[in-house]
């Protein structure tokens, strides 16, 4: 099947074809013909299936159709985002399938001078790319008028929730227009996905590509056992022995991003990190510079990598396990996208168990574990709880969470109680 009969004007499907796009993918299929016939639409889909074309191809076909009108344009779509970089992502698309197209889209974050935000709202545009904060902010300040949206997507919606922006969502939708369409996107369905969804959406069509709560087929998984101190030591063995050369390192904290950038580079591996506290420039600077090749590992916090978009990343490693296991399965996402081969490893140490089990049960499949010669697990080492946060850090915690620049989930703390379990009963030996 190609683009020509989903019901696509020809300046979209030239677009679509610069990008080099033949085929759309299964949500892409069908997700376009369900949003054109003007329905809500409730998706079950990860990054990486394509589904940011999903909704923004239709979007700019309904756009096209609607009747011309003279004057400053009015804000028709609005996309909410939960971070900054996949808000600059989405952009990025939109404005890409746009091209040939006369609408004008911006992009509205935190972090970055309001002024030329407010400036380009002024001059007027039909597509509003967000996260919440600086929204409303700015909607609140005037310079945002809500009563003409006519389409909303509200995307990654479980990371919104993990986020703490369930009040804002809320906020945003008491001042949208009640005749609206509405399209709502989640990796994961919790109970307060569901119950956001009954709120959010009218009669919405069910679209699930990816299995629910399931890892990406694309993706190979491994567990390498290590003792807590020799992590590093690795890490850097395995990138440079396999001579590793585009890696995303996940690690829980800020300051263990930094902790580990700075040793990598000391074992001859450049290396850059994105958290929160680093400025929009820097972490744009960071992610350009993994993507053209000039460094060679990246290091991220969940909340920063979230929807980062890099084509063929053929390698991501779990440094450290995330507390809630769907992170696992959004942190392997980021490779094997798009058809391509991806392998995700994860360093585990004997205070992790738990996690991986956790992680596992989640998955409904066991990681297959991996003896890397000369790192045996020194027995000894009794398991110590994990250290949640970068040290000092938890009273700005409450108000990154507001800005998109937590680094945290807000959503079940779970306790991670000293354990003696080892990894006895699933190891698998080398392989
Ligand atoms: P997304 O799930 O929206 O983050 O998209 C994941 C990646 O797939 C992005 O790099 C897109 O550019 C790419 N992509 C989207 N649609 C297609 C398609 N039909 N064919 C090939 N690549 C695509």
């Amino acid at each position: 099947m190609s683009f020509n009969n989903l019901g696509l004007s020809k300046p979209i499907l030239r677009a679509i074809e610069e990008q080099g796009y033949t085929t759309p993918t299964p949500i892409q299929k069908q997700a376009i013909p369900i949003v054109l016939a003007k329905k809500d639409v409730l998706a079950g889909a990860q990054t990486g299936t394509g589904k940011t074309a999903g909704f923004t191809l239709p979007l700019l076909q309904m756009l096209s159709d609607a009747p011309k009108e003279t004057g400053k344009r009015k804000v028709k779509a609005l996309i909410l985002t939960p971070t900054r970089e996949l808000a600059a992502q989405v952009a990025d698309n939109v404005h890409a399938y746009g091209k040939y197209l006369p609408f004008k889209s911006t992009v509205i974050f935190g972090g970055v001078g309001s002024n030329p935000q407010i400036q380009t709202l002024k001059r007027g545009v039909d597509i509003i790319i967000a996260t919440p904060g600086r929204l409303l902010d700015l909607e609140s300040q005037g310079y945002i008028d809500f009563s003409t949206i006519e389409f909303f997507v509200l995307d990654e919606a479980d990371r919104m929730l993990d986020m703490g922006f369930i009040h804002d969502i809320k906020k945003v939708l008491a001042k949208l227009p009640k005749k609206r369409q509405n399209l709502l996107f989640s990796a994961t369905f919790s109970n307060e996905i569901k119950a956001l969804a009954d709120k959010l959406l009218n009669k919405p069509e069910l679209i699930e590509v990816a299995r629910r709560n399931t890892s990406s087929e694309s993706v190979t998984q491994h567990v390498y056992p290590v003792d807590r101190e020799r992590k590093r030591e690795l890490l850097s063995h395995l990138i440079s022995s396999n001579n590793w050369q585009q890696v995303l390192v996940f690690t829980r904290t800020k300051h263990g991003a930094n902790r580990l950038t700075e040793q990598l580079g000391k074992d001859g591996i450049t290396a850059a990190a994105i958290h929160g506290n680093k400025s929009q420039t820097a972490r744009t600077k960071a992610l350009a510079h993994f993507k053209a090749g000039t460094v060679r590992v990246l290091v991220a916090t969940d909340i920063a990598a979230r929807g980062i978009d890099i084509d063929q990343l053929p390698h991501v490693v779990n440094y450290e396990l995330p507390n809630v296991p769907e992170d696992y399965v959004h942190r392997i996402g980021r490779t094997g996208r798009a058809g391509n081969e991806g392998d995700a490893i994860s360093l585990v140490c004997v205070d992790e168990v738990k996690l991986l089990r956790d992680i596992e049960k989640l998955m409904k499949k066991d990681v297959q574990k991996v003896r890397e010669p000369g790192f045996d697990v020194n027995p000894d080492i009794k398991a110590e709880p994990i250290q949640q946060k970068s040290r000092g850090r938890q009273q700005q915690r409450k108000k990154s969470a507001h800005d998109g620049q937590t680094e945290h989930n807000h959503r079940r703390p779970r306790p991670n109680k000293p354990r003696s379990s080892r990894f006895g009963s699933n190891r698998q030996g080398n392989s």
